[in-house]
């Protein structure tokens, strides 16, 4: 039986003052979006006595991440300015945490083997123009959700690929029985939110290739690390949707948030890994002192 609790407890300590996290994936450069947003974290965490800050590297991407970026960040956070407590926690140690939260909602009959490919989806979803889309873009169609379950039990025998998805409708249903009041959280920015996971449709929380996913982990994750206040990117202000709807159906404390806006280039883009010329890398090597970078990333020393 899946026990939240007991996940917890062994590594979260009571709470007292903030905890906050810094949760970079090592698939690139740290750049000056991640230092924004690393700084706010900490300066979060630090703002009332009693704070502390976490890293967390989020490297389940197996494909994309790299241990060079995950030693190349910390050194560059470290050169910032920033230090936060050890051990860091690794994403891709804690499958077996994360194994047993899928268990737990499988034994509810919220999970169904998906398995689509890519390909699949794209067909089915231009066969139907109407289409409803979500914040990643078009909702999955639902084709594994209606399959026979004879057909569905012998292509799990035949060791099919598959992903595992929540039936949205039932985990809404399950989560709103009992007459429980409907699903709330707090961004600091935003103010009181009605959670709609269902804005994502049936999402993925084991993917083919790897047995869980951002939205399982970050979620599971935050709860086991006692993180109160989850600060991250504006871009992930939706995800918390599904993340609220996971901490009801795992019965794990719900954090407060704070998303942020996202740095952008003079042209108003956003910044991606891909810049170079933005990574902090460049900066330090190019001679710039971490103040200036720290004021570059729109957090001036105060
Ligand atoms: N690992 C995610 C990223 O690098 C951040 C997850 C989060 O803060 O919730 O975009």
């Amino acid at each position: 039986m899946f026990d939240p609790r007991a996940a917890s407890s062994r590594s979260a300590p009571p709470p007292r003052g903030r905890v906050t996290r810094f949760a970079p994936s090592p698939t690139g450069w740290l750049h000056l979006g991640h230092a924004h947003s690393a700084l706010f974290a900490a300066r979060q965490a630090t703002a009332v006595p009693g704070g502390r800050f976490l890293l967390r590297i989020e490297d389940i991407d197996t494909g994309r991440c790299r241990p060079e970026y995950d030693a190349g960040l910390r050194e560059d956070l470290a050169w910032l300015g920033l230090t936060w407590e050890e051990p860091v926690r690794r994403q891709s140690d804690h499958l077996a945490e994360h194994a047993v939260a899928l268990d737990h909602l499988r034994a509810l009959g919220l999970l169904y083997p998906c398995f689509c490919t890519r390909k699949d989806i794209q067909a089915e979803i231009a066969a139907s123009p109407s289409a409803p889309h979500g914040p990643d873009g078009p909702l999955y169609p639902g084709t594994c959700r209606a399959l026979d379950p004879a057909e569905r039990a012998d292509r799990l025998a035949a060791g099919e690929p598959h992903a595992l998805r929540l039936d949205m409708a039932r985990a809404e249903a399950h989560a709103d029985a009992g007459g429980s009041p409907a699903l709330t959280w707090h961004d600091a920015g935003a103010g009181s939110q009605c959670a709609r996971p269902s804005l994502f449709g049936d999402v993925v929380l084991a993917r083919k290739d790897i047995p869980t996913s951002y939205h399982l982990a970050v979620t599971l994750d935050d709860a086991a690390q006692g993180v109160t206040l989850v600060t991250r990117g504006q871009d992930l202000f939706e995800a918390t949707h599904v993340h609220r709807l996971l901490q009801a159906l795992l019965d794990l404390p719900v954090p407060e948030y704070h998303h942020h806006g996202l740095l952008t280039d003079a042209a108003g883009r956003r910044l991606a890994k891909r810049d170079n010329a933005r990574a902090v890398r460049t900066l330090r090597e190019a001679g710039v002192p971490p103040a200036d970078v720290r004021a570059m990333a729109g957090v001036p020393d105060a």
